[in-house]
């Protein structure tokens, strides 16, 4: 289509304005311009205010749908923030460290973050917070675990498209690694998983989340070389998060036993936790 207007039968102005701003991508200056303007003509208010106030709606709008697309991309399981994160439940963690770390000056700065603690201490949920805090700042992030990116890696090396996913999985400014350690690795599963730490090194920031110390990374990667080499490239630039502690999930199901004791005096067994609970 094109915006010359036809000489025969000249369109309203309110159909062209409309159709240009389509072709100009501004949908908030469409759906709000008679909104303000007659707000305009009530406070008296002049052109270049009327226009300044359309342009300014319009990059509100602009940048929370930028930032809305970045967080479908990142594919984030579920969207947790620090809001909902309750620091007093894990000491171990360094709330001050955190909490700078969600200002994402360790995303320009490309350093990597490495949360390590027993399961259910809030690994997940502080690395979904800091993956959106990075969509928010205006950075691309893909979120994975360990097992499903090396099954993407090798899917896409049978499919011979490995060197494309590579690219894609070195240009992201924030890449999330969950779980690391829980399932152990085949050796190609290893070395295409080192591959991707190895593109990164000091191109682009990774988060990893892992249930075990270093010591035991040898077990995932069944390779001490590799795994030496791995560690060597991670930790380079790195910031720990130290997240060992009581299990959140069962800490808060105790809670609710003690405040909501069980009717029964048969002893049962908790069924989020597997706990036998005493009668
Ligand atoms: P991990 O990844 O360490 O196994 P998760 O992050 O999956 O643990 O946490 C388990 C559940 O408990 C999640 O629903 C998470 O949101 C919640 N959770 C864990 N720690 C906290 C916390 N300190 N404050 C609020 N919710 C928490
Ligand atoms: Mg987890």
């Amino acid at each position: 289509m094109t915006t010359t207007a036809s000489a025969e039968t000249p369109a309203p102005p309110r159909v062209l304005l409309t159709h240009h701003l389509r072709q100009l991508k501004l949908p908030t200056v469409l759906r709000e311009y008679e909104k303000v303007a007659a707000e305009a003509a009530r406070d008296g208010q002049d052109h270049i205010r009327y226009l300044l106030r359309l342009v300014e709606l319009e990059l509100i709008d602009r940048e929370r749908r930028m930032v809305e697309r970045r967080i479908r991309a990142a594919r984030f399981p579920a969207v947790k923030s620090f809001d909902t994160f309750d620091f007093t439940a894990i000491p171990s963690l360094n709330k001050p460290l955190t909490l700078e770390l969600a200002r994402c000056e360790y995303v320009v700065a490309r350093d990597n973050i490495i949360a390590l603690g027993n399961s259910g201490t809030g690994k997940t949920h502080v690395a979904l917070a800091l993956g959106l805090a990075a969509c928010q700042r205006g950075f691309s992030v893909t979120f994975t675990t360990a097992a499903g990116l090396v099954h993407q890696l090798m899917e896409a090396r049978d499919e011979k498209r490995l060197l494309r996913l590579q690219a894609q999985l070195g240009a992201v400014k924030l890449l999330i690694v969950d779980e690391l350690g829980y399932v152990p690795l085949s050796q190609t599963g290893a070395e295409l998983l080192f591959e991707v730490f190895s593109q990164r090194h000091e191109r682009g920031a990774t988060i990893v989340t892992s249930n075990l110390p270093f010591d035991e990374w040898t077990s995932v990667f069944g390779n001490q070389r590799l795994t030496g080499a791995l560690l060597d490239r991670l930790t380079h630039h790195v910031h720990i998060l130290e997240m060992n502690g009581e299990s959140y999930r069962l800490r808060q199901s105790k809670a609710r036993r003690r405040k909501d004791p069980a009717p029964s005096d048969e002893p049962g067994v908790d069924p989020e936790t597997g706990e036998i609970t005493p009668a």
